[in-house]
């Protein structure tokens, strides 16, 4: 008997106008991540069935559980005969490999042609296993669920479903730009903003030689393992030192990250619209770091009237580190790189910065020719190349 892979799509069964938008984009995204496959793929309104060679069937259950949109993944038995009797057999045999207690079944006769209807398919089948397991029928809370599905193209009997990601198909809501660090936070923001249907472009500024090229390459394995979920991402990397360099020359140093951040939230802005990213994302958290205290938010944000994203900002430190280590961004996050913010950090960095005191210092230098040079010059890094063809 084949086995095929039942693909369940979750909280894409509330998008009622958009779904075939929503299920187009998902079935690209799988065929995109299972490029290197042979398959067929049949879909409807409510399915998706992937019919696999059998050898690489696990395999494809291993990267189908790394695209957003699906729900649930399963492993589904297909017989063509769809005579109750054989039905019955194939459904016995699949629950005596289960060691639970109780069960109930659930058919689905999507083929109306089909002569016996659901309900009794129910009854026919729960009393064929009933008599030769020790299996209990609950049909409120049973430990497995038993479906059968009875449709045009064949039987299909399954008992068991994995977790997918859930969330939406990435792309079907548009582009951002995460600002993405070297640090824990940020490739976490960005794989939030991923699941709910956001391709990332991602931004890093860079201030070499402050900053070292294994910083740099820090934030290419970052974007690569966020790419797992993302697939078309592009880095730009933004030359840094000399605006970082000229603010603590030129302004206030204890506003020093105050500056910077307006800088970067300038650039970023440039660089969204360039890219067409709709929105910014970052790895703000509320109340975590000085920069990171709401007037300080309020501060660097008043620079630009672009969305700002910023998925973490209720989260507990902790609660993102678990994430970081599900994405398997942490230990990459840890390694002991100096980020640009960090490198001239003032040692008293004011908490509460006030915008009429910004405003004055920043009369004091003219920045845009630093600016623009800064965006003119953004560098693309190919993020499928060997980090050694990069230095
Ligand atoms: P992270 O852990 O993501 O580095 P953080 O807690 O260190 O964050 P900050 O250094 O204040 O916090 O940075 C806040 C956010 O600003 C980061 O999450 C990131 O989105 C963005 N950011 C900071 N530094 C850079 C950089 N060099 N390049 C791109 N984005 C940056
Ligand atoms: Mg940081």
């Amino acid at each position: 008997m084949k086995k095929v892979i039942l693909i369940k799509y979750g909280e894409l069964t509330t998008k009622k106008d958009n779904r075939k938008f929503f299920i187009k984009q998902l079935k690209k995204n799988i065929f995109d991540k299972l490029s290197s496959f042979s398959f067929d793929i049949i879909d409807d309104y409510y399915r998706m069935f992937i019919i696999p060679n059998e050898d690489e069937l696990e395999e494809i259950v291993l990267k189908l559980k790394e695209i957003f949109g699906i729900h649930g993944i399963v492993i589904a038995y297909e017989t063509q005969d769809n005579d109750v009797e054989n039905i019955k057999n194939v459904c016995l045999n699949l629950m005596k490999e289960k060691n639970e207690k109780t069960f109930k079944v659930i058919t689905h006769r999507s083929d109306k042609s089909y002569p016996i209807d659901s309900m009794k398919m129910n009854n026919i089948i729960g009393a064929h296993i009933l008599k030769n397991t020790n299996f209990k029928v609950d049909v409120h809370n049973p430990e497995v669920e038993l479906n059968v599905e009875i449709r045009r193209e064949g039987v299909y009997i399954y008992n068991e479903t994995i977790s997918g990601l859930g969330g939406y198909p990435v792309s079907t809501l548009g582009r951002a730009l995460l600002m993405l660090s070297g640090g824990i936070d940020s490739p976490v923001a960005g794989y939030l903003t991923i699941k709910r249907g956001v391709e990332l472009y991602y931004l890093y500024f860079e201030s070499r030689p402050h900053t070292s090229i294994e910083a740099r390459n820090k934030v290419i394995e970052l974007a690569r393992k966020l790419e797992k979920y993302n697939t078309h991402g592009k880095l730009i990397v933004i030359n840094f030192t000399k605006i970082q360099e000229t603010i603590y020359k030129e302004l206030d140093q204890t506003y020093l990250i105050t500056f910077m951040r307006r800088k970067m939230y300038q650039i970023a802005e440039r660089i969204a619209k360039k890219y067409k990213c709709l929105a910014i994302v970052n790895g703000e958290s509320v109340g975590q770091v000085a920069s990171q205290t709401l007037s300080s938010i309020l501060a660097v944000n008043d620079v630009t009237n672009y969305p700002i994203l910023r998925p973490l900002c209720s989260f507990d430190k902790l609660d993102i580190i678990n994430i970081s280590k599900q994405i398997d961004t942490y230990d990459i996050s840890i390694l002991p790189y100096e980020d640009c913010c960090t490198v001239f950090v003032p040692r008293h960095p004011v908490i509460n910065p006030n915008l009429k005191h910004i405003y004055e210092e920043e009369k004091k230098y003219d920045f845009t020719s630093l600016v623009d040079e800064a965006v003119n010059n953004a560098e693309i890094v190919d993020l499928k190349e060997k980090i050694s063809d990069l230095l």
